[in-house]
């Protein structure tokens, strides 16, 4: 497999072209950003635990029927994934309140939230990504309701599936987003990434935060939490 041409610079990955049709490159860096892009660093080790965390939970999720991007990691910080058409919608799925739900709507802090919420955000960097409902996104064309449907359907058997997982190895599953785009076949179906950078882990024995929020909230080296998480699902599947 030969990398091509850049096609899509993201906030931890960058994405080439491969002389496969159909088939992209996904490099996973270093980067940590928060507050939509405008703080950055790089945080030596990151690429290579998200793609390893990632890599595990997709192939999970394979197993279990979600149709998804998913093709294999061909180094410790390359995969290769479908060449999907990305709609632009960040579904996030969220079981217990934190980050935006507490501050936007005075929740109390790990509220077990019954049932799941779900929130759909237009992914537009000059609009700061903002919350739409419904109604919103299918009157501006942004997306169907079929489509909508499909989404929140896929995101609620993602959400019992990495919550269960996660469950068996003494973590809770706060909050995550999922990313969705079309495949040449017009199949709507699961990408981007699922790791630390994208969800919320809760340590159930310490209470530890073993996610982005380590840096969002400067509370030290992000990448003690991903190597526990990954240590941990490592265990969990050579065991199976
Ligand atoms: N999230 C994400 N990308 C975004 C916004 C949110 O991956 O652009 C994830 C975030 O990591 C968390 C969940 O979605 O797991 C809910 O995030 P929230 O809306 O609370 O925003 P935050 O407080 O994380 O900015």
């Amino acid at each position: 497999m030969e990398k091509g041409s850049l096609l899509y610079t993201g906030k931890a990955k960058n994405v080439y072209t491969t002389d496969q049709a159909g088939i992209l490159w996904v490099e996973y860096t270093n980067q940590a950003t928060a507050l939509n892009g405008k703080r950055k660093e790089q945080i030596t080790n990151k690429g290579q635990l998200n793609s390893a965390i990632s890599d595990l939970l997709f192939k999970y999720l394979t197993q279990q029927g979600i149709v998804n991007h998913y093709v294999e990691q061909i180094s410790p910080v390359v995969q290769l994934v479908k060449q999907v058409t990305i709609l632009p919608i960040e579904v996030v799925v969220r079981n217990y309140a934190a980050g935006h739900f507490v501050t936007k709507y005075n929740a109390p802090e790990m509220k077990h939230l019954v049932p799941s919420v779900h929130e759909f955000y237009f992914k537009d960097d000059a609009l700061d990504d903002p919350f739409m409902n419904d109604e919103q996104i299918i009157a501006l064309d942004i997306a169907t309701e079929a489509e909508l449907v499909i989404m929140r359907s896929e995101a609620n058997r993602v959400n019992k599936l990495l919550s269960d997982i996660f469950k068996k190895i003494g973590i809770t599953l706060i909050d995550f987003k999922l990313e969705f785009g079309y495949t040449a076949e017009q199949q709507l179906i699961l990408a981007d990434e699922l790791s630390p950078d994208n969800m919320r882990l809760i340590d159930d024995v310490t209470g530890d935060s073993l996610d982005k929020d380590v840096f969002r909230k400067n509370l030290g080296d992000v990448t003690v939490g991903y190597q526990i998480v990954l240590d941990r699902l490592q265990k969990l599947f050579t065991e199976k």
